[in-house]
């Protein structure tokens, strides 16, 4: 899952951005709300952290120019201000969440994680396909009943492929969503995570999950291609 943080602030942001990384999360920074913006509009996240204060667009207008292009990404608001009034505004403006400065990033993780189980297209808790399990909250992977410990790019990357059941995705779209913007597009890490993953998850099961589909990308189906 990918998460954007909008965040003047870059020991903050840069404290959240390894904090979310080591959770399993790709992540993207914006230093100003006009980055922030562009960022939110241009690319598909799963949630994102806006700041109030920040240079060139403030938050409450960056957060007024995501809905108004009704992206309906979940946005956690970060505030030095801790006024009821401005809580109130920001709700109504379409923020879904509100947390005050300072906060703990355990707290930032609980509140992001529950605005993710909110948004309805990640409404599913624990995915299944044929006997793999996946529980998305406890991030933990199981095959025919037993544990398999997965670092914290493969289970992203596992997480993405089974959110798409079915789907065949691309290494294009693998990238975008699993690893952020600041990454270097042009290896075949992709590959390199694919074929670790499916040691792990295929590996000793007559039942393959994770399939190539040629000159196109990659899938995971428990029917055929
Ligand atoms: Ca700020």
């Amino acid at each position: 899952m990918r998460i954007l943080i909008v965040e003047d602030e870059e020991k903050l942001a840069g404290i959240i951005a390894r904090s979310l990384k080591a959770e399993g999360f790709a992540v993207d920074t914006a230093e100003d709300g006009a980055r922030g913006l562009e960022l939110a509009t241009t690319f598909a996240y799963d949630a994102i952290v806006l700041d109030i204060m920040l240079p060139k667009l403030s938050g409450t207008a960056v957060l007024d120019g995501i809905r108004k292009k009704n992206r309906q990404v979940p946005i956690l608001m970060l505030t030095a201000k801790d006024t009821m009034a401005d809580k109130v505004k920001h709700m109504d403006a379409g923020a879904d969440d509100y947390l005050t400065k300072p906060f703990a990033y355990s707290e930032l993780l609980v509140r992001i994680r529950a605005l993710l189980r909110r948004a309805p297209v990640q409404s599913v808790d624990i995915i299944k396909i044929a006997d793999l399990e996946i529980d998305r909250l406890a991030h933990q992977v199981k095959r025919a009943g037993r544990r398999i410990d997965l670092s914290a790019k493969e289970y992203a990357l596992l997480e993405y492929l089974a959110l798409n059941n079915g789907r065949v995705l691309s290494r294009a779209m693998i990238l975008e969503h699993v690893w952020d913007e600041s990454f270097e597009a042009l290896t075949n890490i992709v590959d390199v995570y694919i074929r670790q993953l499916r040691a792990k998850i295929d590996e000793g099961h007559q039942q393959k999950l994770i399939k190539t589909v040629r000159s196109v990308g990659y899938v995971l189906s428990a029917g055929d291609v």
